[in-house]
């Protein structure tokens, strides 16, 4: 087998000083430095925010807390099919099953808790249910807790919390749920 040598290259005298190159990389920092110190934020948006005082607004898709959805009549719109718990890698949600009162439902949960410490936000739960009824539009990020009995999320809170106004399903712009228009 042919072995191939590489040409060695010849640097100039300037190249081999390296100070342009670190006059460039300091350049670059400084410019970074005094762009994020005084920069115009329209036009920025990378710019350092003065958390909490100033907030990013988040992109539709953003991926926050969870949401349970309610019927029209109040009622959990989850028939505790366990799709969600089934499907979540990181095996944070827990749903006791119980017999629903309404006769054209089955089954409600009793129980259906999250687990926000084990949640990863990848989404999957919301991607699994087949009734629409667990969301990730609320924007908001995980909370911090103090306890760690605080950070499993309970039927109740998940119903109490609400979507961004005009905020899509977690997963883009297409609702796919929606059924098309006859003759769509
Ligand atoms: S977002 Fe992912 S990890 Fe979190 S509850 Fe849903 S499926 Fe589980
Ligand atoms: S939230 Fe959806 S997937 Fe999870 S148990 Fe309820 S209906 Fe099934």
């Amino acid at each position: 087998m042919a072995i191939r040598v590489r040409k060695q290259v010849e640097f100039s005298f300037y190249e081999k000083s390296y100070l342009p190159e670190v006059a460039r990389g300091v350049f670059v920092t400084l410019s970074h430095f005094f762009h994020n110190l005084f920069g115009r934020r329209a036009t920025r948006p990378l710019q350092t925010l003065r958390y909490p005082y100033e907030r990013r607004v988040y992109p539709q898709r953003f991926r926050g807390q969870h949401r349970l959805l309610a019927r029209e009549d109040g009622s959990p719109r989850c028939v505790a099919c366990y799709m969600c718990a089934t499907a979540c890698p990181a095996y944070c949600i827990h749903i006791v099953a119980a017999e629903s009162p309404d006769p054209k439902i089955e089954k409600y949960p009793a129980a259906f808790e999250i687990d926000m410490l084990r949640c990863i936000y990848c989404g999957f739960c919301v991607e699994a249910c087949p009734e629409d009824a667990i969301r990730m539009d609320t924007g908001i990020h995980t909370p911090a807790f103090l306890r760690r009995e605080d950070a499993v999320v309970g039927r109740v809170d998940l119903m109490s919390l609400s979507g961004q106004a005009g905020t899509p399903p977690a997963f883009g712009a297409q609702n796919y749920r929606e059924k098309k228009p006859a003759g769509a």
